[in-house]
């Protein structure tokens, strides 16, 4: 279960998170993205400049 979907560009320093299945956010330099809110991890990027900052829980894993 993904509690926090977010990343921490490496380059503008920028904090993004994606709170809904289709809210795709850029930070602020256009290097990378999030994408997938609490359903999945979706991320953009040309290099992986980026730090995952995603929570997620294994402890409440749901049945699929
Ligand atoms: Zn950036």
């Amino acid at each position: 279960m993904i509690i926090r979907n977010a990343i921490r560009c490496n380059i503008c320093g920028d904090e993004i998170e994606s709170k809904h299945r289709h809210d795709y956010v850029e930070c602020k330099c256009g290097a990378c993205a999030v994408d997938g809110g609490h359903d999945y991890l979706r991320r953009c990027f040309k290099e992986e400049c980026y730090t995952d900052i995603s929570v997620t829980d294994h402890s409440r894993k749901e049945k699929e």
